[in-house]
């Protein structure tokens, strides 16, 4: 054998090999990560349920239901639109695990774009996963998604992206952001699809409120903030003094009227909900972050965010101890907990209990890890 058929064969086998390893990593993406289905959980149920036409793709993600021993109204939790904005999906998770409806129905989404958690975003240098210790030694892993639908699932993007029941024009990769197919169409692309599926849901079983929870970059006026939509203004105003209450401060604000898309516009819209929207900081999908690793996600420390800060540039307090994971989730779970309150209060025919929720300040002491099965 010559020399170049040798060095041909071990080019050949250290490509195979990479192809292998890399692959294998590539797939792994598409192994969502494990959720406990706790003791309130009475089904768990398929999208597809309400829209036949998600069976068999990325789009059919789970329905976690708690339905209450004692009649009442419903609710609706969406983790995981932004798959980059880990608050949602984690709050959705202890939710999961944790809590037990008294009375009314509870339902929690917590991959709303389950495709999105089958990819990461290009070139943002995000961590695939991120890990949290449980007492007991044990570590859970989660995914950290993207923003987006993966491209296998749609593809490829236009040029221009038409909301189709407006016509709004947005930019062409806002095709595959689920936060802007709302209400959604059956003959539309797998992200509208997805959200009809949603729509059809909130439809069908009556949900008096959804809430659909995101993060922020520090840098985003919207912020540490509700979005609500018109007719859920005075219940979010009970919350944001509920929240004060507490000492957690919130913002407020309105749901523009020209900004199509949104589930605090459109699922507003379409349907009798009230659809309201909560952001929490994450510096890590910000643009002014320095090292991109897991413990930017977990612990939320930015040295470059502390001196943004200091120069005036962010829009919620910014120092040394940054915003961990612990408190993001807390104030989601915080404020579900004031919302359910709110509901049963301003319309006790929609009333719903809810127990077990883990509280904010006990989430911070603890740590998210004790809260995990
Ligand atoms: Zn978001």
């Amino acid at each position: 054998m010559k020399r170049h058929h040798i060095t041909a064969i071990i080019v050949g086998c250290a490509a195979i090999a990479m192809s292998i390893i890399s692959g294998g990593e590539f797939l792994a993406h598409r192994k969502p990560e494990i959720i406990v289905t706790g003791p309130g959980v009475t089904s768990v149920r398929k999208l597809s349920e309400w829209y036949p036409g998600l069976a068999g793709t990325h789009g059919d993600t789970d329905v976690y239901v708690f339905q209450g021993k004692e009649p009442g109204g419903s609710m609706l939790v969406l983790g995981g639109t932004h798959p980059n904005e880990p608050s949602g999906l984690l709050s959705a998770v202890l939710l999961i695990e944790n809590v037990r409806a008294a009375r009314g129905t509870l339902y929690v989404i917590p991959r709303a774009n389950n495709s999105g958690f089958t990819h990461n975003d290009p070139q943002e240098g995000a961590p695939a996963s991120f890990s949290i210790n449980t007492p007991d030694g044990r570590e859970r892993t989660f995914r950290y998604g993207s923003r987006a639908t993966n491209p296998l699932d749609q593809w490829p993007d236009p040029d221009v992206y038409i909301h189709a029941s407006t016509g709004q024009h947005l930019s062409g990769n806002e095709t595959r952001n689920l936060n802007r197919g709302y209400p959604g169409r059956t003959n539309g692309t797998f992200t509208e699809k997805v959200c009809y599926g949603i729509t059809e849901l909130i439809r069908n079983e009556n949900i008096n409120l959804t809430i659909d929870l995101h993060e922020a970059s520090p840098e985003y006026p919207v912020i540490n903030a509700i979005v609500s939509h018109e007719r859920a203004m005075p219940l979010a105003s009970g919350v944001v003094l509920g929240l004060e209450m507490q000492d957690i401060l919130i913002g407020l604000e309105p749901s523009p009227k020209n900004l199509r898309g949104l589930t605090h516009r459109e699922l507003g819209d379409a349907t009798e909900t009230f659809a309201v929207l909560m952001e929490t900081a994450n510096p890590a999908q910000g643009r002014l972050r320095g090292r991109t690793d897991e413990a930017l996600v977990l612990e939320g420390k930015d040295p470059y965010y502390v001196k943004a800060q200091q120069l005036g540039r962010l829009y919620v307090p910014f120092d040394e101890n940054g915003h961990p994971l612990e408190e993001r989730v807390g104030r989601h779970l915080a404020g579900i907990t004031e919302f359910a309150f709110a509901l049963s209060m301003d319309y006790p025919e929609y009333e719903v209990e809810l127990e077990g929720i883990p509280d904010y300040y006990e989430l911070q002491e603890r740590g998210i890890g004790s809260y995990l099965k």
